[in-house]
């Protein structure tokens, strides 16, 4: 059996555990990490979906990732499973004081325009350039428990050692698509 070993138990770590396990579900993949929901980063976090800070990863990679995790968040918030994974919607305004391109992610979010420049004047005369989409925010405290299999084995142990994810599709692993309400069966 192939063994894959995830080292850090945050929104990162689990999604990549997860996705691992979902494209072989024959391997063993444990998550290692120091600390576990409700304790890590994304915990604190509003998990507003806009890319940001992508750096130099190619235009093709943020929008497939970018992508998927608005389609995965729109599957939710339709279902009605949105409340108890901390799914909504927020519309909102972004202004910069030096002008910016339209990004090339800008099909994804719903209604993106860039804001005109009597639009941006509201706002003041230092804006150069402005846009407005409507997306989602989705909270990791909510999502975390369930994506990392449910109960107090999610949490790790009191020592915070290490979360296993059992192989073979029969464990506490699942596929985000496939996840339950927390505190579901
Ligand atoms: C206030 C705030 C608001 C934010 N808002 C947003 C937002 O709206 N939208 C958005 O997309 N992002 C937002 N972010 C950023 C987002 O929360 C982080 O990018 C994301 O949570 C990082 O997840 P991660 O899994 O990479 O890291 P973390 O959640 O920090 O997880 C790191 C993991 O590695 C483990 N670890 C670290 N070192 C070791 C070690 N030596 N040995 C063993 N384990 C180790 C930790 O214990 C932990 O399990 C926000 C962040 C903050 C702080």
């Amino acid at each position: 059996m192939v063994r894959v070993v995830v080292v850090g138990g945050g929104v990162n770590g689990v999604g990549s555990a997860l996705a691992i396990q979902r494209r072989h579900p024959q391997c063993q993949v444990k998550v290692v990490a120091k600390s576990f929901t409700p304790h890590t980063t994304g915990d604190g976090a509003a998990g507003l979906w806009e890319p940001y800070l992508s750096a130099n990863t190619p235009d093709d990679k943020v929008i497939q990732w970018s992508r998927d995790t608005f389609n995965l968040y729109s599957d939710w918030y339709r279902d009605g499973e949105g409340k108890a994974r901390g799914v909504s919607l927020v519309h909102g305004t972004g202004l910069h004081n030096i002008q910016q391109p339209t990004p090339a992610w800008h099909t994804i979010p719903i209604g993106y325009i860039n804001l005109s420049s009597e639009q941006r004047a509201l706002y003041g005369p230092q804006y150069k350039s402005g846009h407005r989409f409507t997306t989602y925010t989705a909270e990791p405290s909510k999502f975390l428990p369930d994506a990392a299999g449910g109960g107090e084995d999610a949490r790790g142990s009191p020592g915070g050692a290490q979360h296993l994810f059992p192989g073979g599709g029969g464990g506490r692993c699942r596929p985000f698509d496939q996840l339950q309400r927390p505190g579901s069966a």
